[in-house]
């Protein structure tokens, strides 16, 4: 088949008008705030510091720089097998991943899998050549190779099975997903069809994201409600000449139209689960370019090897196609979704730290990237060759080496930063503000005291806490108590400042009332250290509820807290952290007022963008404050109505930090969710002041960034500050072509400051492998990172571009990208049939997830805040969060075996699957959800709940009782077990079958159309595949 000119052949211009779709925009929606470098290998060494000063040093420094790392120098010949001093502890009878294969010529060779020296050495000067491009033919080039080469190239695929239902597909690997072929179908092969022709689809059939239902919905709950019962929609669109393709089914006349089965489409519980038992509990090296990790939902031990682990990096493909032309015609976002910061498990090896001393860490000198195992040494030691610019560098004198016979250094596996996809530096003064070392930050607690939060019991609540988790800020691992510092504000329509100094017998008052251009009042004994001042803030903390407890002030401020905060860390010179605590839109005089702008009537419309945007213009400008200071802002809100979320949770969005919202927050139900999440905040690791780099190798860069971050320009991402949960998604594209041959290489700089006022450089390196063919690209896709990328895009979106614009986008992109497939890749056949990549079975289910999103929804039930809020979480989301957060966890409990510790299987999100005699729970990292059929077996309830029958449950509870019995300790271990290593502690609702708060749990079936709009998946599947068939035509 022709491999050019789809997409550049008109069918969105011409019979999909008004789509503004053009091609320079694939995935961008038009925003046209990227402007770039020009194309080119040069690249402006920005602000994380200047050149590395190492080549000036004297000649007699020694070999070796005063590393931290290893002290033995003596592997002089041969590939050592122990790498470093605490070797990453490698359960040795776990196979390792991507077995390594001699000829794939992979760049990056596994120690551990040396057969004997002599191959290895062969191996690796093989490599040598080809990753570096010293002329050697490249090993997969030219005329697509047979597949098992290809195959290998990728390690291993991800479903293990060959494809059964399309005979030709071995041609192109990976196997392509048929949906009710002949030799699999499902289906009997009555079902109606159109003899295979897609044709155009019926006008009326004319897919419309989401269908709105004709009738109008009152505040409520809407009409579905009284429609209870299997709701598989598959037969509200009908499809003619769909899916049951097939020779068998061109006899027979025409017969009424069939639902789709919901078991012959792809299922996301299949895949995660296939790959759990093909992958799970295996140790992956990171050894190969180009290697696809296991899924995020596959738990498996990491042992990096030369490229980050996937759970710092993961892509939306590990192989780039070649040339622009191929990336449009295949609208496949080339992104990566980076967790800087992200939890390693304590089973793997935590990043190592490099110390250069005074000469800090090796850089390139035209491109500014530092020493990494993609740089070349050449010239017996003596200069190196980038590998993202090519620029041929002196090697400094004290960072010489000598080079073993296959061309690498003697030191190699001494070194992190020469044989690490990870590790950090010590950052020399050059990296610091002023070139002089930092202060250790500072965290300040700023309580809203306003008259509703003091008679709700939440101020009293915060403090009580605050004794106890002030006792837990983070810390360095040799550090015996935190360094950082303290300070407290409490506010209502004014801002109250604590002197706790340590010396002082009670904490002294300053009250500050000109909001519209707030100063500090104090320096010494505002920022105190915990552990000194102890006894006068548990005093002021004590004091705080009943200071204000006659309080009938109603009004509150909001951006003069903001501004006192940043202020403070800026008088301290220290970079830091506000834990906001508010509740109510900020109506008293002051900058950044607020009022009631939540409008409804703007849904569906083009202005309702507006609702996402902030509703002054003084939040912007006050976030770049904040970030030039490294100020990081996190809110708790406790809102009882509309506070517009928009405009609050801007300056958090934008500075790094974490917005919270707990919706007519009730301390007696409540307050669990709310203070895990606060020590959770407090404890978690993070880095301040923080800016981020992104550095590629020649003929593509990063141009789009999405995340907590700010962009005062287009290449260096700031952050006041990052912890471990937040994930930047950025975006690449091509200037240029790029080559099979030395791949596409991408280095992640984040200069930041430690807990304890260190300046660190954290750097993670990852190459991926490039491919002129069409079919390499797609089995090197990873949908879970698609879906990041595209909820992230199209989120961002939002604030500019009508909704109505941006689903259609998202659709005709699926469509789009899998219409290639089917075009390039995939072998003939009927066309009516749906054939997905195998590493996009999933693509259209969560894409659907992603559009039925009540950001993406207009529907004027759904709570502007809430639609403001999600939209912000999901920003800064990395990849198993967002998988989680749109296909969310639903699992049976009725059939727990109380002796096993293993979580029920997961099972798909549909009410077909529910049954009245189950109980089941679902979670998607936000809400949490126990969903109990109205015949749930009695002994259950009273095990879990400690009451006799379904109809005594009080579904008023947000928790469930501790009860000794096996069946109570198994699901609570399992509750316990699904919100690990989340980042927000997940809201408990009890949900009995046919009451009314069944409608809220019954949107998060996403499988089901939705209760306010959303197609189901099978209709959506239908629309895409329709989609399709016009492209294709
Ligand atoms: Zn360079």
């Amino acid at each position: 088949m022709s491999q050019q000119g789809y997409v550049a052949t008109p069918p969105y211009s011409q019979s999909q008008p008004g789509i503004g779709l053009s091609p320079p925009h694939y995935g961008h929606y038009g925003d046209p705030s990227h402007t770039g470098s020009p194309p080119g290998m040069m690249k402006p060494a920005g602000p994380l510091g200047a050149a590395a000063p190492g080549g000036m040093l004297p000649q007699g420094h020694p070999p070796h720089g005063p590393h931290q790392f290893g002290q033995n120098g003596a592997h002089a010949q041969g590939p050592p097998l122990q790498r470093f001093p605490g070797p990453p502890p490698v359960n040795s009878a776990a196979p390792s991943y991507a077995p390594y294969s001699p000829s794939t010529q992979s760049s990056y060779p596994s120690p551990v899998s040396t057969s004997s020296v002599a191959q290895l050495g062969t191996q690796l000067s093989a490599m040598h050549v080809n990753s570096y491009g010293s002329g050697m033919a490249p090993p997969s080039q030219g005329p697509p190779g047979p597949p098992s080469a290809a195959a290998a190239f990728q390690g291993p695929s991800r479903s293990p099975q060959p494809s059964i239902l399309q005979p030709g597909s071995q041609v192109l690997p990976p196997p392509p997903t048929a949906l009710n072929g002949p030799s699999a179908s499902p289906l009997p092969p009555s079902t109606h069809r159109q003899d295979g022709l897609p044709g155009p689809a019926p006008p009326n059939a004319q897919y419309q994201p989401p269908p709105l239902p004709g009738q109008t919905l009152g505040p409520g709950y809407p009409l579905q409600q009284a429609n209870y019962g299997p709701q598989m929609a598959g037969a509200q669109l009908s499809y003619p000449g769909g899916f049951p393709g097939g020779p068998a089914q061109m006899a027979g006349p025409p017969q009424p139209q069939k639902k789709l089965d919901p078991d012959s489409i792809p299922s996301p519980i299949q895949v995660i689960e296939n790959d759990r038992a093909t992958r799970g509990g295996q140790v992956y090296t990171t050894n190969t370019r180009g290697q696809i990790p296991p899924l995020v939902t596959t738990d498996c031990t990491i042992q990096d090897q030369g490229n980050a682990s996937p759970r710092y990096i993961r892509c939306t493909t590990y192989c780039f196609p070649c040339t622009s032309d191929m990336a449009k015609q295949a609208q496949i976002p080339l992104a990566a979704i980076i967790k800087p910061f992200a939890t390693i498990p304590s089973n793997e090896t935590p990043l190592y730290l490099v110390n250069h001393g005074e000469t800090g860490p090796v850089r390139c000198n035209r491109c500014k990237a530092y020493m990494c195992p993609f740089m070349q040494f050449i010239e017996g030691g003596r200069r190196y060759q980038c590998g993202f610019c090519n620029c041929v560098n002196d090697v400094p004198p004290f960072y010489f080496q000598h080079l073993d016979h296959i061309g690498r250094r003697l030191d190699h596996y001494e070194k992190p930063e020469l044989s690490l996809g990870s590790y950090e530096y010590v950052a020399t003064l050059d990296y610091c503000r002023k070139n002089k070392p930092p202060s250790p930050p500072a965290f300040i607690f700023m309580i809203d005291v306003s008259y509703s939060n003091i008679k709700n019991g939440l101020v009293k609540l915060i403090c009580e806490e605050l004794k106890t988790v002030l006792e837990k800020l983070p810390k360095e691992d040799q550090e015996e108590t935190s360094s950082l510092r303290v300070g407290f504000i409490t506010y209502n329509k004014v801002l109250h400042f604590f002197n706790v100094k340590s010396t002082l017998a009670r904490p002294q008052m300053m009250v500050v009332t000109d909001v519209s251009e707030v100063f500090v009042p104090l320096l010494d004994g505002f920022l105190v250290s915990y552990q000194e001042s102890q006894s006068v803030i548990h005093n002021l903390l004590d004091q705080i509820p009943e200071m204000f407890a006659d309080s009938n002030e109603n009004e509150t401020v909001f951006a003069p807290v903001i501004r006192a905060g940043m202020e403070a860390l800026k008088a301290a010179d220290c970079p830091g952290k506000l834990f906001i605590f508010h509740s109510s839109l900020p109506t008293a005089e002051a900058p950044g007022k607020l009022k009631n702008r939540d409008d409804k009537k703007l849904i569906n419309t083009d202005k309702e963008k507006i609702l996402f945007q902030p509703q002054t213009n003084v939040y912007d400008p006050l976030a770049k404050d904040c970030v030039a200071h490294g100020c990081c802002v996190t809110l708790f809100l406790f809102p009882s109505q509309y506070v517009d979320v928009a405009s609050l949770g801007l300056v958090p969005q934008l500075t790094g930090g974490t917005l919270y919202k707990y919706n007519n927050f009730q301390v007696h139900l409540d307050s669990q969710q709310f203070l895990n999440d606060l020590r959770n905040d407090i404890e978690k690791k993070i880095g301040f002041d923080a800016i981020m780099r992104v550095r590629t190798s020649t003929g593509f860069r990063a141009t789009d960034f999405f995340g907590g971050i700010y962009m005062n320009n287009t290449t260096d991402v700031e952050m006041a500050a990052i912890d471990c949960d937040k994930a930047v998604t950025v975006e690449f594209k091509h200037d240029d072509k790029l080559s099979e041959d030395s791949g596409a290489l991408i280095q992640c700089a984040v200069l930041y400051t430690t807990v304890s006022g260190q300046r660190r450089l954290r750097i993670h390196n990852l190459g991926l492998n490039c491919s002129s063919q069409l079919a390499d690209l797609y089995k090197s896709c990873e949908t879970d990172a698609l879906i990041n990328f595209f909820a992230k895009s199209a989120f961002k979106a939002v604030l500019h571009q009508p909704l109505k614009v941006i689903r259609e986008i998202l659709v005709n992109q699926t469509a789009h990208v899998l219409a290639c497939y089917r075009k390039n890749c995939a072998s003939p056949s009927a066309a009516s049939q749906l054939i997905l990549p195998d590493s996009m079975k999933v693509l259209p289910v969560y894409m659907n997830c992603l559009l039925k999103n009540c950001v993406l929804l207009s529907r004027p039930e759904i709570s502007t805040d809430e639609r403001a809020y999600q939209r912000q979480l999901v920003m800064t989301m990395g990849v198993a969060d967002s998988q989680l957060f749109f296909y969310p966890q639903l699992r049976p409990i009725h059939t727990l075996d109380v002796k096993s510790t293993t979580l029920p299987a997961a099972i798909r999100c549909s009410e077909s699957r529910l049954s009245e005699e189950g109980i089941f729970l679902l979670a998607n990292g936000v809400n949490m959800f126990l969903w109990l059929g109205v015949s749930s077996p009695p002994e259950l309830i009273q095990g879990i709940f400690n009451v006799p029958s379904f109809a005594h449950v009080n579904t008023d509870i947000t928790s469930l009782p501790e009860l000794g019995n096996p069946y109570s300790q198994t699901l609570r271990m399992i509750m316990g077990i699904i919100q690990q290593k989340r980042p927000y502690s997940m809201k408990l609702t009890i949900v009995k079958q046919r009451e009314q708060p069944e409608m809220v749990f019954r949107q998060f079936l996403v499988e089901d159309k939705g209760l306010y709009g959303g197609s189901s998946y099978v209709d959506f599947l239908c629309c895409v595949h329709k989609e399709i068939c016009q492209l294709l035509n």
